[in-house]
């Protein structure tokens, strides 16, 4: 690996790391507009120049260059800094400077790298260029020409990453404008991530602006839970309120994209579906009262009769959990999972990033599925129940109803879950759960990689993390698996289960691990020579 040196400090990079990606490993922001990690290199804003002092000569764009042996720049030269500050007066030269009324403030890098690099008194005298203003580009976008300052981020995403290619920089020199063909739209389903990438106020997302200054608002990472994928994400929050979900980069899972559906995912937190309180036979009750009904159902009916049901959509934590709860308090029970999507489910599916399957933890129920042959599958509940071998269904979020329809019909159903669906609209008793938003907990995706959720919120109204319902249910049953948190729950799993041998939270970090392999079968013994 090349070694090369920043400002004086020497570091080792792998090979094609370009010098902005090795200066931020070495500690120094290298300043810049128009590079992205994954887009291509278009070298336009100049703002990252640096010096080179061996190596090669003069001034060069840190973006198009490659780290390689004995390469040594600097990022703050009086040189250098001059290149910046001349940089931002060209920048801002015809930038309608309304910060105060624009929603980028807060997040834009014309006001961050002017307060680092600029700070010059305006040397115009000719009237400013107008351009387009908030023009209606997309269902979730507004586009400010004036603010554009033409770094071609957009451009690229929509060549490179979407392949619809519907932005255009149009006429020359300070008559570069951003815009779409007359008549289009942007119409793909990320578009979102163009206002992210949109380094100043030009291209703002519609869902958000103007309903909170950024620097109001907490942010917490966790994962989206839309659908199989697992994109990485920052929850961002004020007071229990979620104002938006933005893509965090994990270059293994979705790079720095996410999709719309999962963007706006965060309205379900508050929507009318929420489970809030307990239920026992269609009265609200005390959640206490909820756990005593549940346990004494349990208990009244032959054990045989009942199946478990692990969920797709519920943590890694809480399928464990109710898997002891069933194996040590009513072992004659059945254990299943299910594989299919709830019906009614989302159904965009593409090559990028949005996944067929609907539920965030397909891959770890059946991790768990694979540690316990005893385990059935979706079939093998539909067989049994329609074989009238079921008579009471402990479900974990799945609408397994929805999937069963008249089936299931008599069957008693304990429902603990965080929305509403048809099996807990028709379940005799209804425990309430926490969105993921506000519990700990992991979920595995659909490439087998175990990622966290992180509580940003508070629980709303009485509902309980799952993991935490289904401790309470062992506990009123008689025997509860014994964890007292989240962290807890995930060590005594992967304590437990072989495909999450040894992980505990620290080791997951942000981005997260893959699934343990199986442990390969034991080798034949050699063979035997032929008798003679
Ligand atoms: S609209 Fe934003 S992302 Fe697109 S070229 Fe202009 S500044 Fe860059
Ligand atoms: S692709 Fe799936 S996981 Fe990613 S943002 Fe969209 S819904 Fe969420």
């Amino acid at each position: 690996m090349p070694i090369v040196k920043i400002n004086g400090v020497e570091i080792e990079v792998p090979a094609g790391t370009n010098m902005i990606d090795a200066a931020a490993k070495a500690g120094f922001d290298i300043p810049h507009y128009c590079y992205h990690p994954h887009l291509s290199i278009a070298g336009n804003c100049r703002m990252c120049t640096c010096e080179i002092e061996a190596g090669g000569r003069g001034l060069e764009i840190a973006c198009n260059m490659q780290a390689r042996d004995g390469l040594a720049i600097r990022t703050d030269s009086p040189q250098v800094k001059a290149v910046r500050r001349n940089v931002m007066e060209f920048l801002l030269k015809n930038h309608p400077l309304d910060c105060p009324i624009c929603d980028q403030s807060g997040e834009c890098r014309l006001q961050d790298y002017y307060m680092e690099h600029g700070q010059y008194e305006s040397r115009l005298a000719d009237p400013k260029v107008g351009k387009h203003k908030r023009m209606d580009i997309g269902d979730h976008l507004v586009l400010d020409a004036e603010r554009c300052i033409a770094c071609s981020r957009c451009v690229r995403f929509g060549d490179e990453v979407t392949g619809t290619g519907e932005l255009r920089l149009f006429n020359r020199t300070d008559h570069t404008e951003i815009g779409i063909f007359p008549g289009e739209r942007i119409s793909h389903a990320y578009q979102g991530n163009l206002a992210d990438i949109c380094p100043v106020g030009a291209i703002t997302s519609k869902d958000f602006r103007f309903e909170k200054r950024v620097w109001y608002l907490d942010e917490t990472d966790s994962v989206c839970t839309g659908c199989a994928t697992g994109c990485n994400i920052r929850v961002c929050h004020q007071q229990g309120q979620v104002f938006r979900y933005m893509p965090r980069r994990n270059d293994a899972v979705n790079k720095s994209w996410m999709c719309d559906h999962g963007r706006l995912g965060w309205q379900d937190i508050a929507s009318l579906r929420r489970v809030l309180r307990a239920r026992i036979d269609g009265k609200q009750a005390e959640l206490s009262e909820g756990i005593r009904a549940a346990a004494a159902a349990l208990r009244g009916v032959d054990a045989s009769s009942v199946a478990f049901v692990l969920g797709t959509r519920a943590t890694n934590e809480a399928n464990w959990a109710l898997w002891k709860v069933a194996r040590a308090n009513l072992p004659q029970a059945g254990v299943y999972w299910c594989q299919g999507n709830d019906p009614g489910a989302w159904s965009q599916v593409d090559d990028l990033l949005m996944d067929a399957d609907k539920n965030p933890n397909r891959a770890g129920a059946r991790a768990l599925a694979d540690h316990d042959a005893a385990i059935g599958d979706g079939t093998d509940l539909a067989h049994a129940v329609r074989e009238g071998k079921v008579r009471m269904l402990v479900v974990l979020h799945d609408d397994v109803l929805g999937r069963l329809e008249d089936a299931a019909e008599g069957v008693a159903v304990l429902h603990l879950g965080s929305q509403r669906n048809t099996t807990a609209d028709k379940a005799r008793i209804v425990l309430p759960a926490t969105h993921p938003t506000e519990q700990d907990g992991t979920f595995t995706n659909r490439a087998g990689r175990v990622q966290r959720i992180r509580r940003a919120l508070p629980a709303a109204g009485d509902a309980l993390p799952d993991w935490q319902l289904v401790e309470l249910l062992g506990a009123a049953l008689g025997k509860g698996p014994g964890a007292r948190d989240a962290a807890t729950a995930f060590k005594l799993l992967a304590g437990e289960v072989k495909a999450f041998a040894g992980m505990t939270y620290k080791d997951l970090g942000g981005g997260g691990l893959p699934l343990r392999q199986p442990e390969p079968l034991p080798s034949p013994p050699p063979a035997q020579p032929a008798a003679p």
